[in-house]
């Protein structure tokens, strides 16, 4: 998979590109990357890249002749393009998952006061937000996105530890433990070491279940509604149901 990432400042996505699980998912050639500096599409001698918003208003905007060239020259009209912005959809994870079939993906980060809206018109295919709050620019949202994305392709990390996580099947991750069995006097739970495999899926399940009551009650609405919760796991929402009355 490639992924093509337009910016001010190739120098913030380059750091990720290069690091740890990334930097060995390239190496392998599961993940390609291409990092082009809009400000190389720049017409004049200052490289500008932005001016004033028409209709006024605080703040600049990002020209787009400069992008709309940088765009051209990943082809962009053939590929996915996806902006990051405050005003597009939230991601999660079945977007990630989505985006992770894709061969190719262009993503375009913007900086100021954000793009203008004849690039969006012309090139652009998804609208993306992290969340709802405004970042200084969209670099660092588009790393988020690309390592939530990067590591659903096929070979990047095993299969299995993508079965059990948060949000993998629409609830949250039980808690885990490493070396010693003793920290600070807290010990690890006595049936994570009893090897009785039935128990600990049972343990895993409730402490899924717990937290993900506590902290994000909007998940298990939406599981309920969409089916998603065995019988087991119902009877245990109950308890915790009748027990916070
Ligand atoms: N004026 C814009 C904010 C611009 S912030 C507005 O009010 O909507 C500058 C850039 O940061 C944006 O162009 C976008 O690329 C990025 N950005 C900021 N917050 C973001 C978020 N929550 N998700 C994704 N990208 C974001």
């Amino acid at each position: 998979m490639k992924f093509n990432v337009l910016t001010l400042f190739p120098e913030i996505p380059k750091a990720f590109f290069e690091s740890s699980i990334m930097a060995k998912a390239v190496q392998r050639n599961l993940i390609d990357y291409n990092l082009v500096q809009i400000r190389d599409f720049a017409f004049d001698k200052h490289k500008t890249c932005d001016d004033g918003t028409y209709g006024g208003g605080a703040g600049m905007l990002m020209l787009p002749e400069p992008l709309g060239r940088a765009l051209e020259s990943v082809d962009a009209g053939n590929k996915r393009v996806i902006y990051v912005s405050p005003s597009g959809r939230t991601f999660n994870q079945s977007l990630a998952y989505e985006l992770s079939r894709e061969k190719e993906l262009v993503f375009i980060c913007g900086r100021y006061e954000g793009i203008d809206q004849r690039i969006i018109d012309r090139y652009v295919d998804d609208e993306i937000s992290i969340g709802d709050y405004v970042l200084s620019s969209g670099e660092t949202a588009c790393i988020v996105i690309i390592d939530a994305v990067y590591r659903l392709v096929e070979g990047v990390i095993s299969g299995e530890s993508l079965l059990e996580e948060s949000f993998s099947d629409g609830l949250l991750e039980y808690p885990q433990y490493t070396r010693p069995e003793e920290y600070c006097g807290m010990k690890v739970p006595e049936v994570l070491l009893s090897g009785h495999h039935e128990n600990i899926r049972k343990w895993r399940l409730y402490k899924r279940l717990e937290k993900t009551f506590r902290v994000r009650p909007d998940l298990i609405i939406k599981l309920r509604e969409s089916g998603g919760l065995s019988e087991e796991a119902e009877k245990i929402i109950r308890e915790f149901e009748n027990g916070s009355d």
